[in-house]
């Protein structure tokens, strides 16, 4: 049974799994499993085809991935100038940037899971367009691209989708990694993350797969159960520097764990899914490497993981699952899609 504080090199904090407490009583709220089927095409969507959103805007008949700009943008070139405070303390700026919407595929029903490979790849280069655009604009000088997945994450929209947010600021997770990679590599002349790697492949318990150019693995200091990270096994500062060959290993990389992810509980799995990449501030990110990290809600098949008192009100999280009993429990599920395999659950 694991009960110890695990430290997080990339974020600098401790995580303390606490792995005797999972059979702990619960009494409360439950989540019901989400079988119910949804059309390949839902004329009340405002993703799919044809449809009309928000803005009055028509959505192409698109065939692969489609991107626009959020109706509901949190972040805007048109954002209302602000004037400065006078207080020291009290900064502020425009709420400048860009907010984009990528939908996946025209299919309303169609997951990151159950999209083929092929399809897949033309999302990867979707994502390496953006990065290296945006990354371009002078005010941009962060990308964070992510999906959100599930209602357990609060996404009431099935049609997938992912977003980005480009900012003239650094989101606070990728400026703690870069911050830490850049000191690690100037102190060390080593990556960081490729000693991540190193100890993973030392110790194996955690790698869930691994091909020519790309790796899956739950870290050794993972704070959700089924947190994984999916890395090239270069050292790259985005996904745009990913050669075709470390596309396609990726891609399937990919596929892999989400296929695990569904047939874990047999139903579309939900996470939020950040890619890592870079800032695209011009500055020097030696030392930087590029991962997506799934971050699942769930500890259960009904069981959200809340984040309370030591997470919300400290800062540190705590675990209540072993990541080598959790990676053993991904690894062992077959490598076929449940519904690929008949069973009707879902
Ligand atoms: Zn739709
Ligand atoms: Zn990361």
């Amino acid at each position: 049974m694991t009960w110890e504080q695990r430290w997080h090199p990339l974020r600098e904090e401790w995580v303390i799994i606490a792995a005797h407490r999972q059979n702990r009583p619960w009494t409360g709220e439950t989540l019901e499993k989400v079988s119910k089927q949804i059309p390949d095409y839902d004329p009340e969507c405002y993703l799919c085809p044809g449809n009309k959103r928000v803005s009055g805007l028509e959505n192409p008949n698109y065939e692969q991935t489609f991107v626009f700009d959020n109706d509901h943008a949190c972040v805007s070139m048109d954002a209302p100038k602000v004037a400065e405070t006078d207080l020291e303390i009290y900064k502020r700026k425009p709420a400048s940037g860009i907010a984009r919407v990528i939908c996946y595929s025209p299919k309303h029903n169609l997951t990151l899971t159950e999209l083929d490979h092929d399809k897949i790849i033309i999302l990867l280069k979707e994502w390496q367009k953006q990065y290296t655009e945006l990354g371009e604009h002078p005010e941009i000088n962060h990308i964070l691209l992510f999906e959100n997945k599930g209602e357990a994450v609060g996404v009431s929209n099935p049609h997938p989708h992912c977003q980005l947010y480009a900012t003239n600021f650094v989101f606070k997770y990728i400026e703690t990694e870069a911050r830490v990679s850049s000191a690690y590599f100037k102190d060390q002349r080593r990556t960081l993350f490729q000693d991540i790697l190193k100890a993973e492949k030392e110790d194996g318990q955690r790698i869930i797969f691994e091909n020519d150019s790309a790796i899956v693995f739950m870290p050794y200091f993972a704070r959700y159960a089924y947190e994984v990270y999916v890395a090239p096994k270069e050292s790259y500062l985005s996904l745009a520097d990913l050669s075709e060959k470390e596309l396609n290993d990726f891609s399937q990389a990919i596929k892999h764990i989400l296929i695990k992810f569904d047939n874990l509980w047999q139903m579309p799995f939900p996470y939020v899914m950040p890619l890592h990449q870079a800032p695209t501030d011009g500055k020097d990110h030696s030392g930087f490497h590029f991962h997506i990290e799934f971050h699942p809600p769930l500890r259960k098949p009904n069981l959200l993981k809340y984040l309370a008192g030591p997470e919300i009100g400290g800062g540190n999280f705590l675990s209540d699952t072993s990541p080598e009993e959790k990676a053993e429990e991904l690894r062992n599920l077959p490598d076929t899609h449940y519904k690929k395999t008949g069973n009707k659950n879902g």
